[in-house]
């Protein structure tokens, strides 16, 4: 705990950060982390976490909203970069209400495709892990 003062041991995305997790990383920097979803509503969703464990966006300090953001720009421009996807959605939960699950500040950087379906508040549906590391392996590559 001493490398990262501000992680909760009981939280999974602070246990994702220290390692004790796996994911399918895509980048990481001294302050973010950023990886697949593993439940992804579309091919290539993404999550970017700040190193510091708050549980949404009030309550996270303005710079580390600030580094999470930066960091989940990075990604967008890679999943552009690898998918080119019609669009990407830029997505932060607060709350139960918002369909907010992990309760630590996340960023989700989502390609879309035309007609997806996709609406605000959707069910999570396990990934196949073998196409989401694959598609990791491809955004990776871009992330600049
Ligand atoms: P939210 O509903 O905005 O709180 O989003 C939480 C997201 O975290 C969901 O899309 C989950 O699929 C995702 N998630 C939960 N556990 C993991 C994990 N171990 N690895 C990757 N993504 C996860
Ligand atoms: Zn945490």
């Amino acid at each position: 705990m001493a490398k990262h003062p501000h992680l909760d041991p009981d939280c999974i995305f602070c246990r994702i950060v220290r390692g004790e997790i796996p994911c399918f990383k895509l980048h990481e920097d001294s302050d973010t982390l950023a990886f697949m979803d593993i439940n992804p509503v579309q091919p290539g969703h993404a999550l970017v976490v700040p190193k510091f464990h708050s549980k949404d966006l009030i309550a996270t300090p303005a710079e580390w909203v600030g580094k999470s953001f930066t960091a989940a720009r990075r990604i967008a421009e890679a999943v552009e970069k690898t998918l080119k996807p019609v669009g990407i959605n830029i997505l932060q939960a607060n709350g139960p209400g918002a369909a907010q699950s992990v309760f630590h500040l996340h960023v989700h950087v989502i390609p879309r495709a035309m007609d997806d379906g996709l609406t605000m508040n959707w069910q999570l549906k396990p990934g196949d892990m073998d196409a989401i590391g694959k598609l990791a392996e491809r955004i990776r590559a871009n992330v600049k």
